[in-house]
């Protein structure tokens, strides 16, 4: 064990002279950017792709198919989706149904 972690020390170091202090610097910080870097990069992506999915992806009030927000009608009956937001609509009323469920409970 002593021996090969004299060699192994012995080699790291004429690693070192070799090419020098700052390319192992360099390159360890490199390692750790790509180590760091990529799942954020991976993370912010899936985000932004499921936002947009979230954003585009619009649902037919008359018949109920959803449907990317490339079209403005509705691909099943024809109807117009602009006008249409379900999604938004059930975030407004939602809150509000909490709000007044939390009151009631401090109440009791
Ligand atoms: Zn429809």
């Amino acid at each position: 064990m002593n021996k090969s972690l004299v060699t192994y020390s012995l080699i790291f170091l004429m690693l070192i002279t070799l090419f020098g202090f700052n390319f192992f610097l360099s390159l360890i910080g490199n390692l750790l950017l790509i180590v760091f870097l990529v799942p954020l990069l991976i993370f912010l992506i899936l985000l932004i792709s499921f936002n947009s999915l979230k954003s585009k992806v619009k649902s037919c009030n008359q018949c109920g198919t959803i449907a990317l927000g490339i079209n403005n009608t509705c691909i099943n009956c024809g109807a117009d989706l602009d006008d249409i937001n379900p999604k938004s609509d059930d975030s407004l009323k939602k809150p509000s149904e909490t709000t007044i469920e939390v009151k009631a409970e401090e109440i009791k």
